[in-house]
C-alpha cells in the first residue's frame, strides 16, 4: 500500500471539505466492513491518485468534514 501519495486536482479539492460534498467521480466506496464504525464513517480511495479518505459522517458539525488519510507531507 502506499502511504505517501499526491493527490490528484479533485482530492486535493475533496480535502477539509463538509462530509455533506458529495465523492467525486474517481471514489469508489470501500467495503463496510473494513471500517471500524460504518455508521460514524465512510472510507473511499481514488482509483486516480491512491488517496485514501475517510468521510466523517456522525459526531459533532465541525468534524463532519473529509479527511485525506495518506496525504504527503510538505
Ligand atoms: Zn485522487
Amino acid at each position: 500500500m502506499e502511504l505517501w501519495i499526491q493527490p490528484c486536482a479533485p482530492c486535493a479539492e475533496l480535502y477539509g471539505q463538509p462530509s455533506t460534498v458529495e465523492p467525486h467521480d474517481n471514489l469508489t466506496l470501500n467495503a463496510a466492513g473494513a471500517v471500524k464504525d460504518a455508521q460514524a464513517e465512510q472510507h473511499f480511495t481514488c482509483i486516480r491518485c491512491g488517496a485514501a479518505f475517510a468521510r466523517i459522517v456522525a459526531g459533532p458539525v465541525p468534524r463532519q468534514v473529509w479527511l485525506l488519510l495518506n496525504a504527503g507531507q510538505h
